[in-house]
């Protein structure tokens, strides 16, 4: 499968890039993680006529994940996407529109989306948030964290996975209240290594333009807008 980073920025975009929001594609098989601001127009830009989805996951509802799910509404009730379509997110209240599958995520739920499957994992964020790992036909894996805090029951979650795209907001842990809620880049190295995935992307890049630290990780590299990944 491939992992392409449309949108990497939290929980506001620099000039031309985009909130959280990555495409998973399998052949036949497309899911977007998350769709963030930006996230539509570049799908539509990858694909021109041809989109479709298979499913949207949205790992919670903050708008930097979330805001563009309307668009997508917008989208399907004008039939430029084929209705109805998969939402999953755990909580569904915002996706009550005929046009939605909508289903609540939950922490153990394993469903499969074509050739497929995904696994859920409810994440340490201040609102329910679901990490998923997504597994294809010949095993191969990712996992993302959407926004979480570090707790010690995401290695099991993660453990093994090819590669890992992980909240890696924060740059140092100067912030006690964030740190609640997001990782810092240190954490997220070292879940990469005791979960013993082969590779981390660090993403949910905080956008103010102060510069993250250096990588001292060959297996790990900080999110690229339009970057794609072959899992
Ligand atoms: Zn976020
Ligand atoms: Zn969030």
């Amino acid at each position: 499968m491939k992992l392409t980073l449309l949108g990497i920025w939290g929980p506001f975009p620099i000039g031309g890039g985009g909130c959280s929001s990555y495409l998973v594609d399998d052949g036949d098989t497309k899911i977007l993680l998350d769709c963030g601001s930006g996230a539509l127009s570049k799908l539509r830009d990858l694909y021109q006529d041809s989109l479709s989805l298979d499913a949207i996951v949205l790992s919670h509802m903050h708008a930097d994940h979330a805001c563009e799910i309307d668009l997508f509404r917008y989208m399907l009730e004008f039939g430029q996407l084929k209705a109805p379509l998969k939402v999953f997110s755990p909580e569904t209240d915002r996706l009550q529109y005929p046009v939605f599958d909508a289903e609540k995520s939950f922490d153990g739920m394993q469903i499969s989306v074509g050739s497929l499957t995904l696994r859920f994992t409810a994440v340490r964020h201040a609102v329910p948030t679901m990490g998923v790992r997504i597994t294809d036909a010949d095993g191969h894996s990712l996992f993302y964290t959407g926004d979480t805090g570090w707790f010690e029951g995401l290695i099991d979650a993660v453990s093994g996975s090819d590669l890992l795209l992980a909240d890696a907001c924060l740059r140092d842990e100067s912030n006690e209240k964030a740190l609640r809620n997001h990782m810092t880049v240190a954490q997220v190295l070292s879940l990469r290594q005791q979960a013993d995935c082969k590779a981390a992307i660090l993403t949910h890049l905080f956008s103010d333009g102060a510069p993250y630290p250096p990588l001292i990780d060959r297996h790990a590299q900080y999110a690229v807008e339009g970057t794609v990944y072959v899992i």
